[in-house]
């Protein structure tokens, strides 16, 4: 009986006992075989997805060099590999591997775990909960005094209404800000090319529109995609619509009203860009290389009008590198801003939508 299960690849299932393969199946890590040559007999799902084996060849150099090593040598290995998640960008995966010699017909083992990138996980998050905590306290502060002042004026009616409607633009701030962080905690959490889904590009620009919509009328600012988009690409539907989002709610808000916004896409070297081009304010280049931070804003004053938490254009950046992309910025101060996230192209569906 061959080996069945649905999320495994088994090239020649007689070669290997049925128990391995099922254990191999159930841990929670990743596992490929390999056979003389470093040709794969077995992998899990999550090895292709990762990234470790492309075309049925292991990607990294350094990897396939311990492979030899321990098959010369009869040694078991580990250690931790970096390897990019896409064709650009910054993204990498980053693993803890052990591989083992099997005694069975020159079989070599690796295991693969993602421990390190929980690591790293673990660090970033510590970073910004230092930061949070700092962003947190001003708008509760403002809270805290604007209640004062209200006590105080509670026999004028005018500056109790005054207070009271800072007091409510302060609490929107807070609820902004509070989702924001929701928002990239779980872009931090999720590996959207872990079990990846197909994407159609088209809709995730049309998604971002529809919820763009109410702040683009509020300011006379028309939102146009002339070309409709038949490319696919891997990962997490979601995410992909809330990078959109943000940078088009972002191109809104930093333009004069009555201008316009325009989004296409562009298909070159097996990548696609979506383009976000407003006639906006411009960015200087110094604050080009700043604003991708966490919490960096060119005038903090403009974005806490706008309702802005310095965060969007971080998560972003996280989306587009952890969907093995890149986001690129063109802007003159003055003139407007060009924002594009470049992504590997999986495939191309019939339709354009
Ligand atoms: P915010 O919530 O403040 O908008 P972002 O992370 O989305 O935070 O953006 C960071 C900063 O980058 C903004 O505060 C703004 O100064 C600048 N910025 C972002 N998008 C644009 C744009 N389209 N035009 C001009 N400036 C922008």
């Amino acid at each position: 009986m061959g080996f069945s299960r649905q999320d495994t690849e088994v090239s020649e299932p007689g070669l290997l006992p049925q128990m391995l393969l099922e254990t191999l199946a159930s841990l929670d890590g990743e596992s490929v075989i390999l056979a003389l040559g470093e040709v794969p007999i077995f992998s899990t799902a999550g090895v292709e997805s990762l990234g470790i084996l492309r075309e049925n060849r292991i990607q990294s150099p350094e990897l396939l060099a311990i492979v030899r090593f321990v098959r010369r040598t009869g040694s078991h290995q580990k250690g931790q590999i970096e390897i990019p998640r896409g064709p650009i960008g910054e993204g990498r995966h980053q693993f803890t591997f052990k591989v083992l010699p099997l005694v069975k017909d020159d079989l070599v083992l690796v295991l693969v775990s993602d421990e390190s990138e929980a690591q790293r996980v673990h660090d970033v998050r510590r970073d910004f909960v230092a930061n949070i905590s700092h962003e947190l306290k001003t708008p509760i502060g403002a809270l805290s005094l604007l209640s004062e002042a209200v006590l105080g004026a509670k026999d004028d009616p005018e500056s109790v209404t005054k207070f009271a409607t800072r007091m409510q633009s302060e609490a929107k701030r807070l609820t902004d800000l509070v989702q924001e962080i929701i928002n990239l905690s779980r872009v931090q959490d999720f590996d959207p090319l872990q079990l990846p889904q197909e994407v159609s590009i088209g809709y995730v620009i049309r998604e971002a529109m529809d919820q763009c919509e109410i702040s683009a009328q509020s300011r006379g600012i028309s939102v146009k995609y002339a070309e409709p988009s038949n490319v696919l690409v891997l990962g997490d539907r979601d995410q992909l619509i809330m990078a959109m989002h943000n940078l088009i709610e972002n191109a809104i808000n930093y333009s004069p009203e009555d201008t316009k916004v325009s989004i296409s896409t562009m298909i070159k070297d097996k990548l696609v860009s979506i383009l976000v081009t407003d006639q906006g304010i411009g960015i200087s280049q110094s604050n080009q290389e700043r604003i991708f931070e966490r919490f960096y804003r060119v005038d903090p004053a403009r974005s806490r009008q706008t309702g802005g938490t310095g965060l969007g254009l971080s998560i972003v950046k996280h989306i587009a590198n952890k969907h093995g992309g890149e986001v690129t910025l063109w802007s003159v101060e003055n003139v407007g801003s060009t924002f594009s996230i470049r992504l590997p192209i999986h495939s191309f569906k019939s339709e354009k939508e």
